[in-house]
């Protein structure tokens, strides 16, 4: 890798409660830094849509709001990670979400003399993630936007995904935006505070 490649380097994560807006930010900071989003929520449902062996496999549990195991979540990443346009940097949306998964993640980029750059923290109270999800399940009709698979996945956040952020903390590299606000306003803070350790976005016409 030169220096050029390493200036460059632009490896994120992005983590919030379900209904943060992670999905709609990590697009804007994936096209304004060129690298791919990776959202394994996404990657699943297609699947499921497109009726492949992975659709099958995972439908239930997605319905559920449970987690899929997390051998198929890593392997199934780790060969997204693998291709060629995510070698300079990528923006994870929805993996890694427990320790099992960051500890896959490291075991996968660190041979690789990679790291993420920033793990960016979405803080939403559970009320107004609670309402969003309400008013997306009216608009999208997610299979798995009822009251009771919402819980769920909620649960389960506080459970098994909130705890990572100790482990990213300790490796000082989360980036906490509160983001309560419109979404411009939570874009703007995402990109300031980016900037502010030095994170510029190769894209700056990008960004609202
Ligand atoms: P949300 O964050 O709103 O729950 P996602 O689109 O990120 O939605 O994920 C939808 C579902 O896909 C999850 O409830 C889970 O069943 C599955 N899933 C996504 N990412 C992972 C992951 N990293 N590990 C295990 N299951 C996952």
């Amino acid at each position: 890798m030169t220096s050029a490649d390493s200036a460059r380097s632009a490896r994120f994560l992005i983590v919030g409660p379900q209904g943060s807006g992670k999905g709609t930010q990590g697009v804007l900071v994936a096209a304004a830094f060129d690298v791919p989003q990776i959202a394994t929520g996404d990657i699943f449902r297609a699947n499921v849509k497109g009726g492949t062996e992975l659709g099958k496999q995972v439908q239930s549990i997605i319905e559920a709001g449970d987690l899929v195991p997390d051998e198929l979540t890593s392997a199934l990443v780790a060969d997204r990670l693998a291709q060629a346009d995510a070698a300079e940097g990528f923006l994870l949306d929805g993996y890694p979400r427990n320790r099992g998964q960051v500890a896959d993640l490291d075991a996968f980029l660190e041979p690789r003399g990679e790291a993420l750059d920033a793990v960016i923290e979405l803080d939403v109270p559970r009320d107004e993630s609670i309402a969003r999800l309400r008013q997306r399940a009216v608009e999208q009709g997610r299979t798995d936007d009822t009251e009771e698979v919402i819980a769920n996945r909620l649960a389960i956040y506080e459970r098994e995904t909130a705890p990572i952020l100790d482990v990213y903390r300790a490796r000082g590299i989360v980036v906490r935006i509160d983001g309560v606000g419109s979404l411009d306003e939570v874009t703007t803070r995402i990109f300031e505070s980016l900037a502010a350790r030095g994170l510029a976005p190769v894209h700056p016409g990008a960004v609202a």
